[in-house]
């Protein structure tokens, strides 16, 4: 299912403009229009999921692909030996934006703990 008014339905489907690196049946990545780190990539389910707290049971091997789709494309950005950093914010206190589920892949420098 998309939502004609989710920019993320919008990218995954070629209907907004978006540097999509990588696409499958159930999965896309495409870089943040504003890049937090020399690399920063949104994966996202094709589906129209709102939030980690919107995942049934069911979407467990879906979560656990979009991590490993993760690795790999830090492999291909050349940021897996240096370290990353995997990020779902969930709800308006972690700072979730789009209401649409995404995991941020970040890289390419040093980064702090804890998150501000
Ligand atoms: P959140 O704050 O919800 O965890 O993350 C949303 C992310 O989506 C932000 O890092 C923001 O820069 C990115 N973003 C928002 N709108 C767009 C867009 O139209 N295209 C792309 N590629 N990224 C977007
Ligand atoms: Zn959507």
């Amino acid at each position: 299912m998309s939502q004609i008014s989710c920019i993320f339905c919008r990218i995954i489907h070629g209907q907004a403009p978006g540097e999509v690196i990588y696409q499958d049946e159930e999965i896309t990545a495409f870089r943040d229009i504003h890049p937090q780190a020399p690399v920063h990539i949104l994966i996202v389910p094709n589906r129209h999921i709102p939030a980690v707290a919107a995942l049934h049971p069911d979407d467990a091997s879906l979560i656990g692909r979009m991590i490993l789709v993760a690795r790999e494309l830090a492999k291909r950005e050349g940021i897996a030996s240096t370290g990353y950093r995997l990020v779902i914010n969930n709800g308006p206190q972690a700072g979730q934006s789009i209401d649409h589920l995404h995991l941020h892949l970040l890289g390419g420098r040093t980064m702090r703990w804890p998150p501000g």
